[in-house]
């Protein structure tokens, strides 16, 4: 019998670690797969996950810059896709439509309290950046006990407009890049923000470190450096980077995909081992 087929579409996508991180949950249970990652470009897309659907594809990844365009090509979407309008996992109905899922912020939450064993019962977060991700997350961190958000982008009205969104007046607060030096100080600060991927360094003031702060940075391995390191100096109790998180968004989607839900531990200290 032929393996089932899996892929994770982005534009770049070679240096992924999702097809790595579905073998090895594959091997675990006993499943036999075949998991690759394709190569879309924006104008290529749509074409190429139709092409991937009707060739017996069953379920796909989708990661940076077509979480929005998945999406958008969905039949049937999740609440967690619905509430981000974005989608990280698409999955072939039976009638060869597809559903929409989105479990970024589901797999920060779970890497935060399950793996690290922190509290997100905080007082003052702080989430910079308003793109794809901060969507796909702030959602989460409320629904996880954070009291009060302040969320800050470089330009203001994405920060605005994603306050807006959660719809959670007088909880969530928008602020712009240059309001930072007088946000005050948080006990949790996540980066979303691109900066580090794309190798600019984020200037954020000392002021914004809380006396016992949490902070997490989506980014891993050398991306994560830079804030990482900001964190550390300015005092953080704790500052971790999101290698957790990407496992447990990709066994989210192996438990929409094969029910079971892998045991992600071995597989994240292995990447660990090897990435950073
Ligand atoms: P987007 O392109 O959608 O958004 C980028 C965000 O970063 C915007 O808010 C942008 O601000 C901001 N930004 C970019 N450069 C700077 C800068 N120099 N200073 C300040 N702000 C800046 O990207 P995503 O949201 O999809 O991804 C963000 C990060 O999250 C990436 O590092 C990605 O790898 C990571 N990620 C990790 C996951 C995981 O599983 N660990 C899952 C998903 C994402 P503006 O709006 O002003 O342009």
């Amino acid at each position: 019998m032929a393996a089932e087929q899996f892929a994770v579409f982005g534009h770049p996508i070679a240096h992924s670690l999702s097809p790595r991180i579905h073998h090895a949950f594959a091997r675990q249970l006993g499943i036999t797969l075949e998991f690759r990652a394709i190569d879309a470009a924006p104008d290529g897309f749509a074409a190429a996950v139709q092409s991937f659907f009707a060739g017996g594809g069953i379920g796909a990844n989708v990661t940076l810059p077509h979480k929005g365009a998945a999406y958008a090509l969905a039949a049937e979407r999740s609440v967690a896709a619905a509430r981000v309008g974005a989608a990280n996992v698409l999955t072939r109905l039976a009638d060869g439509r597809l559903a929409a899922h989105n479990t970024d912020g589901a797999g920060l939450v779970r890497d935060i309290t399950a793996r690290h064993h922190e509290d997100l019962h905080v007082h003052r977060a702080l989430l910079l950046g308003a793109g794809g991700a901060a969507r796909g997350v702030a959602w989460n961190l409320l629904d996880a006990g954070v009291q009060s958000l302040v969320i800050a982008n470089r330009s203001p009205l994405k920060a605005e407009q994603l306050a807006a969104a959660t719809g959670a007046q007088g909880q969530v607060h928008a602020r712009g890049w240059n309001q930072l030096t007088e946000a005050g100080s948080f006990d949790l600060i996540v980066n979303a923000t691109s900066a580090g991927v794309l190798g600019t360094p984020l200037r954020l003031p000392d002021s914004l470190m809380g006396a016992h702060a949490l902070c997490y940075d989506l980014a891993y391995g050398p991306a994560a450096s830079s804030f990482l390191g900001w964190a550390r100096a300015a005092g953080a109790r704790q500052a971790l980077d999101g290698l957790g998180m990407l496992v447990e968004t990709a066994a989210d989607a192996f438990l929409l995909w094969h029910d079971h839900r892998p045991d992600t531990e071995p597989v994240y200290q292995r990447l660990r081992t090897d990435t950073v």
